[in-house]
């Protein structure tokens, strides 16, 4: 159940691009790569020559934007990858269903929670239901047919109002939302042009195939 507790934005800079890990702060001004760019972080001389990254390096930074934007720590994210290679079909297409199927994503997706780490959060302060069962742990793989419901208790959170009227109707084609009675069903898998995440799952493949 570990999670990465560190500088968030870091991370963003790291891979020199936004990873959209904080919300709505991600859309604002204040986001760390609007205001710093996309230099990465560390201490940096004047003039110091830049390499150009060896092959390794891409399928390295891939395979860590990946992970990150999932908010899963490395451990995990391989066992995610040893499963995704036994299953059937295109295994980096396999990776990244296993990682919108986890129910910290779900709730994101469905718009309950401003970004995966809330949702992560919430998850875990026992706000769901999954199939009228409470459900705390974050990476609980959801099933098509599925109902994720958010519990009576936790009806008024401000949190998950706000985070619905952003959403407003972008929710992914794989999902249902029923905003009134504030649940949501997974009606099927993520095919991967319903995965709106920008990474080349290929050379994460790759990278773990090395
Ligand atoms: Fe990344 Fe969001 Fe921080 Fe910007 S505000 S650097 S997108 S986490």
């Amino acid at each position: 159940m570990a999670r990465y507790t560190g500088p968030v934005c870091r991370l963003c800079r790291r891979e020199g691009q936004k990873l959209f890990l904080k919300g709505e702060r991600c859309f604002s001004d204040m986001c760390a790569i609007t205001r710093r760019g996309t230099q990465p972080p560390g201490s940096y001389k004047q003039g110091r020559r830049v390499r150009r990254p060896s092959d390794y390096a891409v399928r390295l930074r891939e395979k860590q934007k990946l992970r990150r934007i999932y908010g899963v720590l490395e451990k995990q994210f391989r066992r995610y990858f040893a499963k995704a290679s036994s299953m059937k079909g295109v295994t980096g297409t396999n990776l990244l269903q296993l990682l919108e199927l986890r129910l910290d994503n779900v709730v994101f997706r469905l718009g309950f929670a401003p970004s995966r780490r809330a949702a992560r959060q919430l998850v875990r302060h026992r706000h769901f239901e999954v199939d009228d069962r409470v459900t705390n742990i974050p990476s609980y793989e959801i099933s098509p047919g599925q109902v994720i419901r958010v519990r009576d208790k936790s009806k008024d959170l401000e949190i998950i109002h706000n985070s619905l009227r952003n959403i407003g109707d972008n929710v992914p084609p794989w999902l249902q939302l029923e905003k009134a009675k504030l649940q949501g069903k997974v009606v099927s898998c993520p095919t991967r042009e319903e995965i709106p995440v920008e990474a080349q799952e290929q050379l994460v493949v790759e990278y773990y195939s090395r």
